[in-house]
């Protein structure tokens, strides 16, 4: 059974650079080519960027970020409760959705930041915990 893997690159700026939207290695080339469509090599750097996984982790992660940091306090306001859920709920979940659409990628790309600075790659998929207790 293999350790879990170590910091193989600097994490907070591969993170950083990702969170930019570039290349974690370099941090000049785009990470993504599409909206959320990491590059398969870095255009400046040649690194491998598509064997660094994303999967769920950073639809959680924002879900998380974006429900603790902005709906959760949202809700301390009596205005969200006591005006008819007609006209306050496209008011609010309208900027609530561009917003998760705007922090996503962000989070995606300081997914792959970190995954690139912990040296996890897809072939680490089989070290999966629930695969390991078999
Ligand atoms: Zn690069």
């Amino acid at each position: 059974m293999r350790s879990m893997p170590e910091i193989v690159h600097p994490l907070r700026r591969s993170v950083f650079r990702g969170v930019a939207g570039h290349c974690p290695a370099c941090g000049k080339g785009a990470l993504f080519w599409k909206y959320l469509k990491v590059n398969g090599r870095c255009a400046s750097c040649d690194t491998d960027l598509a064997r660094y996984p994303a999967d769920d982790g950073p639809a959680y992660l924002t879900i998380l970020l974006i429900g603790h940091l902005v709906v959760a306090p949202l809700l301390f306001f009596p205005i969200v409760w006591r005006s008819n859920p007609a006209y306050s709920l496209p008011i609010i979940l309208a900027p609530l959705a561009a917003l998760t659409l705007a922090v996503l990628p962000r989070v995606k790309g300081g997914w792959v930041g970190m995954m690139y600075a912990l040296g996890v790659k897809d072939t680490d998929a089989r070290l999966h915990t629930a695969d390991a207790a078999d």
